[in-house]
């Protein structure tokens, strides 16, 4: 056995491990608030994690998996498609996109976790039409509206009062479908405050747009609170993988 192998191999438990209890986190938070845990879906943020740990990931079952840079992701995704020929993952696009990187995330992200604007609405839409026409890929675009629920600053999201308009221009698209809403809680304030308006912000959503049902909140910090507030999907970087250096974002 070379070395590789061996690093492989111990990388594999540890992930494992880190796997196994974050399952066991979120099992235990449904069951505080009598959810099951079926409701409740994990992807793996692997942004500053090589290509061979997404692979690792998947052999154990993860079937959902995260970036937050486009320029990342790309050659990652590519990467892992050459590490696991033929294994399906659906690849998530969780932070901050810029509109000229629109035609690049069309061709490898299966959900667009963040969008923001009727602007950048408009650019994927465009994208995802050509890659479509162009075949570079088989289906629509999911996609998550993001939603801003920290008046102080501007990390990305929108106005919780941009969601109706914003869903209803997605509404006319063939090219994307509307599951959702995304947030990120606020740092340094009360998660539970946070995800308990996200909460009412999906509502009312899912009154004009039953489909959109997806609630993706929750991180390695606060999944507990996410889930106890209707979160159908938390996004765990840390707790699954380990730090990150500083200078990520
Ligand atoms: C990095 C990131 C996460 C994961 O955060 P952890 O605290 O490492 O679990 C979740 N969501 C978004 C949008 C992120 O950028």
């Amino acid at each position: 056995m070379n070395e590789e192998d061996t690093d492989d191999r111990s990388r594999r438990a540890q992930l494992a491990e880190s796997l196994a209890r974050v399952r066991e986190r979120v099992d235990r938070a449904c069951a505080n608030v009598g959810r099951s845990p079926d409701e409740v879906a994990l992807s793996a943020v692997t942004k500053t994690f090589p290509a061979s740990d997404a692979a690792l990931l998947a052999d154990l079952g993860v079937t959902d998996l995260a970036e937050n840079r486009e320029q990342e992701a790309r050659p990652k995704v590519a990467e892992f498609q050459r590490l696991r020929p033929g294994v399906r993952v659906r690849w998530h696009m969780v932070g901050q996109l810029q509109r000229n990187k629109a035609r690049s995330v069309a061709r490898w992200a299966d959900v667009v976790e963040s969008v923001d604007s009727g602007r950048l609405v408009e650019a994927l839409r465009r994208a995802v039409g050509n890659a479509l026409e162009a075949g570079e890929r088989s289906a629509p675009l999911d996609v998550l509206l993001q939603v801003n629920l920290d008046q102080r600053t501007d990390r990305g999201g929108c106005s919780p009062g941009k969601v109706p308009e914003l869903a209803e221009m997605m509404a006319r698209m063939c090219e994307i479908q509307l599951c959702g809403v995304m947030a990120v809680a606020p740092l340094g304030e009360d998660p539970d405050v946070a995800f308990a308006t996200l909460s009412g912000i999906s509502e009312r959503l899912r009154r004009d747009f039953p489909e959109a049902r997806e609630v993706s909140a929750g991180m390695s910090g606060d999944l507990e609170s996410a889930i106890a507030h209707g979160s159908t999907r938390v996004r765990v970087g840390t707790s699954l993988l380990g730090g990150r250096p500083l200078v990520s974002r």
